[in-house]
């Protein structure tokens, strides 16, 4: 389809009919097609997101790298991430000759222990993850008028309705999925045909990963289970 003339891209929100329209347009095809669209509606106004934990934001910095759109790359780092996934973002960043943007909380570890007191998250990981992750993406965010997320359908209940693209009043920018109809073995599929570089505790156990404190290898098909195991907790808070 084509792009900008269609939509008051890079302003205001987009209305129900304008995301129903690129939602129609895009459904079935290929990914590297959505972003190849938002690339050319964007341009630098356009950000991925990548944890390094998850396969499907490894699936999107490849392919983005392969489109050699130049699409920012940002990696928000919350201090308690794994040494593997610390090692992933470093390679990552070789292999494909890309600049991560490195993002950090506005507190230090030590800063928010003295604060808050010590290990915040075992007490209250609402709080934690909204100054370690929810608060840092939202400025992180700021610049940008599009997010390219790896989120999926298939990941939670919580994520179920995800759609291609859907407009995100909280950041107030369009917020990009272009593997929200993909399944967990369509993600695999992609990293092993592409040979793309993985976090290696997804081969041990893990099935979703984020900070250390609060992840744990996981048998249960529900993929994130093992994130914040014994609470009712399933989302840090970045995609609600
Ligand atoms: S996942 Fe755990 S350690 Fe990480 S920000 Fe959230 S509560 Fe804190």
């Amino acid at each position: 389809m084509s792009n900008t003339t269609a939509f008051d891209a890079l302003t205001a929100a987009w209305t129900n009919e304008e995301l129903h329209d690129v939602n129609a347009a895009f459904y079935g095809r290929p990914p590297e097609e959505l972003l190849s669209w938002a690339a050319e509606c964007f341009g630098q106004q356009l950000v991925l997101t990548c944890s390094f934990g998850g396969a499907s934001g490894m699936v999107l910095l490849d392919m983005v790298a392969r489109l050699g759109t130049g699409t920012p790359i940002l990696f928000l780092d919350t201090n308690l991430l794994f040494p593997e996934t610390y090692a992933l973002a470093e390679l990552a960043a070789r292999r494909y000759n890309v600049k991560i943007e490195h993002r950090e909380p506005a507190l230090t570890l030590a800063q928010q222990n003295y604060a808050e007191g010590p290990n915040l998250y075992a007490r209250n990981p609402d709080r934690c993850c909204g100054i370690r992750k929810v608060a840092p993406l939202a400025k992180a965010l700021r610049p940008y008028n599009a997010w390219i997320s790896g989120i999926r359908r298939d990941q939670a209940s919580t994520r179920a309705a995800t759609d291609l693209v859907q407009w995100s009043s909280r950041h107030n920018l369009l917020k990009i999925s272009p593997l929200a109809y993909w399944s967990e073995q369509d993600v695999w599929r992609y990293i092993h045909a592409h040979n793309v570089p993985y976090n290696r505790l997804l081969d041990q156990g893990y099935t979703s990963l984020g900070c250390e404190p609060c992840t744990q290898p996981s048998a249960s098909h529900d993929l994130r289970a093992g994130r914040w195991a014994g609470l009712a907790k399933t989302e840090c808070g970045i995609h609600l």
